[in-house]
């Protein structure tokens, strides 16, 4: 069955759009553009049906439904066909039980979704797989597009080179120099993607981007394209079959460009309407305080918004002083009893350095969501009976100057409280014996 769906305007002036049309903005009102779908017609097939065929398709082998993305394919993108699909096999990322730091805080039932152990790192790639395969079928139906483009923290890049590049398709990526981690640049070197590089932020790069993707031939992979929500919107999707379809109390998501917790509240709401979930959790952004436009806006109830001129931040995926989907954000903040909180450079550096200790190994982003966590755990707002998860949003293996610099005790604004040196020691037996006898006395955790 073909399920429909189609581009409608955020500012509900009622303007659509077909699904494949080459259009960011509302062009009667310059509002950004939604993608909606039938719900009365995926209403016929019932709550117990979706989660049987959910249950199915898990990491099933049956192109292209073993994806976390496609497996809801239906809710997703209906109208990408099969062969057009560029995926590899994103999603399905583990929901870790974070017991020894949910003991630490005195939040047993405390969850991090590991949405970074991902093909290129971060939850990116999730809406990434949605874009690139509509543009593959845009192309091979004959739309005369060139070369896909975007603006970058650095993981929207990564993603978009590595589907553009296993697609075919040519990618261009605009990010703001010395302001990306290395780990992060090399990925769309590596994928071949036209590198710029340029002297400005990343609301300096959006603004050009914008202005480039007026040429249609040139198309735009920023959030602000709608097609990129519906990917990311399965981590709640996914967060809540997890729990057996059991909704948690909060989710603590680290945001930037307000693209990402748009897409999971929208995934909330739709599970809603389709009867999957009858609850919704507490959406709780974390923003980093050199970098909080929504926090700022919160603070008046979201009457004013002003955008803010990003400081240099750990967090610098989330270093966006003027967040592009700040619309669709405050629409789902008010529907989740939403809240905004923010984290210093201290402590973001020191929730992620302590949540490592507890196994994890924490980007600085999530640093931020941990660090709003342990705030909001010590002003009484969560309690030791809430289920909370936090989306962890990428691999802290691509933020390695940031742990180095943690544990060598160089971050500027950041004391190390839990930095822990390597021993140099020479190669004798003895020399490693009374060092190991030395330190597991004071219970293996040296620098505190
Ligand atoms: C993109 C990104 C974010 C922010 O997501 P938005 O949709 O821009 O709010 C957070 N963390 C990481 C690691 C990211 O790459
Ligand atoms: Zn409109």
């Amino acid at each position: 069955m073909a399920y429909r769906a189609w581009l409608e305007c955020v500012r509900g002036c009622g303007r659509t759009y077909p699904v494949d049309t080459v259009v960011y903005q509302c062009e009667d009102c310059g509002g950004l553009l939604d993608v909606e779908h039938d719900m009365e017609q995926l209403k016929r097939r019932s709550p117990a049906a979706w989660m049987r065929l959910f249950y199915e398709r898990l990491r099933t082998n049956e192109w292209p439904y073993g994806s976390g993305v496609w497996g809801k394919k239906e809710l997703v993108a209906p109208w990408v066909d099969n062969e057009s699909v560029v995926s590899m096999y994103e999603g399905h990322t583990n929901l870790f039980w974070a017991e020894r730091l949910g003991q630490q805080l005195g939040v047993p039932d405390l969850w991090v979704k590991l949405c970074g152990n991902s093909h290129t790192g971060s939850f990116k790639d999730l809406g990434m797989t949605v874009l690139v395969s509509s543009v593959k079928q845009m192309i091979a139906a004959g739309a005369p597009i060139r070369a896909v483009a975007c603006a970058s923290t650095g993981d929207t890049s990564a993603a978009l080179a590595a589907y553009g590049a296993a697609a075919g398709i040519p990618t261009v990526v605009l990010l703001p120099r010395d302001k990306v981690s290395t780990g992060q640049l090399v990925q769309p070197i590596a994928n071949g993607a036209v590198v710029l590089s340029l002297d400005t932020d990343f609301d300096g790069c959006m603004a050009i981007v914008q202005r480039l993707t007026k040429d249609k031939s040139i198309y735009l992979a920023n959030s602000m394209n709608p097609l990129r929500m519906e990917g990311q919107k399965t981590v709640g999707i996914e967060m809540v079959q997890q729990f057996d379809w059991e909704v948690p109390d909060y989710v603590i998501i680290p945001v930037g460009n307000l693209g990402n917790v748009s897409a999971i509240g929208k995934g909330f709401l739709m599970m809603r309407e389709l009867g999957l979930i009858s609850k919704l959790p507490r959406l709780i952004c974390a923003q980093a305080e050199r970098a909080n436009p929504l926090y700022l806006s919160y603070l008046t109830g979201f009457r004013e918004f002003r955008p803010v001129q990003a400081q240099r931040t750990l967090a610098s995926a989330i270093q966006i002083g003027n967040p592009v989907s700040y619309e669709r954000a405050v629409k789902v903040l008010r529907e989740f009893d939403g809240a905004v909180e923010q984290a210093t450079e201290q402590e973001l550096a020191e929730a992620a350095a302590q949540a490592d200790r507890t196994g994890m190994y924490t980007c600085p982003h999530t640093g931020v969501a941990l660090a709003v966590l342990f705030k909001l755990v010590e002003r009484g707002e969560i309690h030791s009976d809430d289920r909370v998860v936090v989306v962890s949003t990428a691999q802290g293996l691509k933020f390695t100057d940031f742990k180095v610099g943690y544990h060598q005790n160089t971050l500027s604004g950041v004391e190390s409280r839990f930095a822990n040196r390597p021993i140099e020691l020479e190669a004798s037996y003895d020399a490693v014996m009374h060092a190991l006898d030395r330190v597991l006395a004071q219970g293996g955790e040296r620098a505190r």
